[in-house]
């Protein structure tokens, strides 16, 4: 019985951050400036350093996180 309360858990668990990403995907004024492909990377160091894509920055080879 413990491993299927734990399956149950996880489900729940992923349906719930499910449910919430849908939420804020319909909110039309979030969508224009978080779309799936409107999203930046940026360098913490490098404010100015902005890509399209996942990578490293290209002054600093810093990781680069994703810009909010
Ligand atoms: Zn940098």
């Amino acid at each position: 019985m413990k491993k299927i309360t734990l399956f149950a858990v996880i489900i729940l668990s992923v349906s719930a951050c499910k449910q919430s990403d849908q939420q804020t995907a319909e909110n039309p004024k979030d969508t224009i400036y978080t779309g799936k492909n409107s999203i930046k990377y940026t360098c913490p160091m490098h404010p100015e350093v902005v890509e399209n894509k996942p990578g490293v920055c290209r002054k600093c080879g810093m990781e680069l996180v994703e810009k909010e």
